[in-house]
């Protein structure tokens, strides 16, 4: 009844993706859409820029092997298969685009929440994510354990 095809989630893999995951599962089993899934790892270089003359290539391969390792947790009792998971270095709001529009998704399901500010109903990746998306976006309210 969605009508979509292809949806893109995209994951932080924090504890509360599994709500949002949930949810995209949800939309795939009752449309029988394709479900691909990113994350975006953000190179250290990002946060530290030329401030600390520093080699962050191991740590940033250990980051890359844990998220992947995070990834196939995620999605191997989810049966998406290699093929639809992307584990990508950049900015989230910038892949998340670039990604959808590789694979011609239709959809993309992000989590948001408030804890970013009062005057913020999503979360900043949700914000970036829904200005200059080129297809439709869901946001989906995540409630914080905490
Ligand atoms: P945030 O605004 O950072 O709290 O994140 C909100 C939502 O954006 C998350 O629930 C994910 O759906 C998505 N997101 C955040 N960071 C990433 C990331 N590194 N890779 C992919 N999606 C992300």
């Amino acid at each position: 009844m969605s009508g979509y095809r292809h949806i893109l989630l995209g994951v932080d893999l924090s504890a509360e993706s599994r709500q949002v995951v949930d949810r995209a599962v949800a939309l795939r089993n009752a449309s029988g859409a394709e479900l691909s899934v990113i994350h975006v790892i953000e190179p250290l270089s990002f946060a530290y820029g030329g401030d600390i003359p520093m080699d962050f290539s191991g740590i940033q391969e250990e980051i890359h092997k844990q998220a992947k390792s995070h990834m196939a947790s995620l999605c191997d009792p989810l049966n998406i298969p290699e093929s639809h998971r992307r584990l990508v270095v950049g900015r989230p709001e910038t892949e998340i685009h670039h990604i959808a529009e590789e694979i011609g998704a239709d959809l993309i399901v992000v989590g948001s929440h408030g804890r970013h500010g009062l005057s913020l109903l999503m979360g900043s990746t949700a914000n970036g994510v829904l200005h200059g998306a080129r297809c439709d976006v869901l946001a989906v309210r995540v409630q914080d354990d905490s």
